[in-house]
């Protein structure tokens, strides 16, 4: 089949390298370069044996960081408050960590020659019959495709042209979050991520390699910025920590403000009754965001990149038949992602004064 996958993100890469085993792909990414910022990120359970059906679990394991070797909660001055131990996120010593540039290069490094992949294009029109689906692009000549696989992220465009709007299916979980580069190289004598609360503001530091990433997240209701805006998101994002001149707050900001390739968002949820309209179909953040609360978006990209293209195999010319196996092996995965985000914005962003104070208690007593 001659296959367009939407988004060069972890799963458009892994959609278009497990598909271009049995199909003509085309990959277009909307960016003028692949999308390499943000913090590291996990590939738990499943996801390690996709890895390794795809070839990558070498390179991924070669490529692993270990960051949280102590992350610590701080006060105004810089004083430790508490630390968060790894049973308190849930980590499992099989899950890898990889800087999310990494993956990406892995991904890269591993398409096919035959595979195209177009760097500042993107799809503006989609019209499917029976048989096909008429795509127009922004730049490129228009194209007939047998399938569409949409991987453009939670605020996927595809999904918005083929299944209405975004409002319908997107759930914010009441926070924005920001990822950033801070300058400088990361202290190897020092391997502590540490990170200050004000009541329902969390921002701080996390090293791997010889990096910093400034991350900083907070309470809001979602509709402050625009996605679609890069500057709006700047605004809301000096707009929640201004003000603030405690422990490392204004150097972190400005770090945040500074960085071109800033990372801004909502997070939020994805939930969809249905991830496939005719022959469009969605993977990874476009179908099912769980959010980086859950710690398992990336692990979700690569398995519903790898039941796709395995149910495709399995049904033949039947694309009902793909789509509904495609689905039923990814939900059990999706849910309990979903599931496991809520605690994630309490234990990171207590709401209170008070609140942040018996976060710590919580936190030291589990530390013993
Ligand atoms: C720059 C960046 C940094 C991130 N940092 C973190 C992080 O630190 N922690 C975390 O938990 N999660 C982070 N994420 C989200 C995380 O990567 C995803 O939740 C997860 O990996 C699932 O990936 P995805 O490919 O479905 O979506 P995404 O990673 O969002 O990738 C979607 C891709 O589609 C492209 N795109 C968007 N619209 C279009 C369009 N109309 N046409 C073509 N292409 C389009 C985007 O540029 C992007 O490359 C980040 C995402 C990005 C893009």
């Amino acid at each position: 089949m001659r296959i367009l996958v939407t988004g060069a993100g972890l799963a458009g890469l892994s959609a278009g390298l497990t598909l271009s085993a049995d199909h003509d792909v085309t990959i277009v990414e909307r960016a003028d370069r692949l999308r390499t910022g943000g913090s590291p990120i996990d590939l738990r359970g499943d996801a390690l044996a996709v890895a390794d059906r795809l070839g990558i679990l070498g390179a991924v394991r070669d490529a692993r960081v270990t960051m949280t070797e102590t992350v610590t909660f701080v006060d105004a001055a810089g004083q430790v408050r508490a630390t968060l131990s790894q049973d308190a996120v849930g980590d499992s010593p099989d899950d890898v960590e990889i800087a999310r540039e990494d993956l990406i290069r892995i991904l890269r490094d591993a398409l096919p020659a035959h595979v195209r992949l177009v760097l500042g294009d993107h799809v503006t029109a989609l019209a499917q019959d029976a048989d096909g689906v008429d795509v127009t692009f922004a730049h490129g000549a228009a194209a007939r495709f047998d399938l569409v696989v949409g991987a453009d992220g939670i605020h996927s465009r595809t999904r918005r042209l083929v299944f209405g709007p975004e409002e319908d299916v997107v759930r914010p979980l009441g926070y924005h979050v920001a990822f950033g580069a801070m300058p400088g190289r990361a202290d190897p004598t020092t391997r502590v991520n540490s990170f200050y609360n004000f009541p329902g503001h969390l921002i701080g530091v996390a090293q791997y390699h010889d990096k910093v990433v400034a991350v900083a997240s907070y309470r809001s209701d979602g509709a402050e910025h625009d996605h679609r805006d890069p500057g709006s998101g700047r605004r809301a994002l000096a707009r929640a920590f201004a003000g603030h001149d405690e422990w490392r707050v204004p150097e972190i900001l400005a770090a945040l403000l500074d960085d071109q390739d800033l990372y801004f968002d909502i997070v939020a949820q994805v939930h969809m009754d249905a991830w496939h309209r005719g022959r469009v179909v969605l993977v990874g953040d476009a179908a099912s965001c769980a959010s980086g609360l859950s710690g398992r978006g990336t692990s979700l990209a690569l398995t519903g990149a790898d039941f796709l293209a395995g149910a495709l195999a399995a049904h033949p010319g039947d694309l009902p038949a793909a789509f509904a196996a495609y689905e039923r092996r990814q939900r059990p995965y999706v849910t309990h992602a979903q599931a496991t985000a809520a605690p994630g914005g309490a234990l990171l962003m207590p709401p209170t004064a008070e609140a942040i104070r018996e976060r710590d208690e919580q936190l030291n007593a589990l530390a013993g």
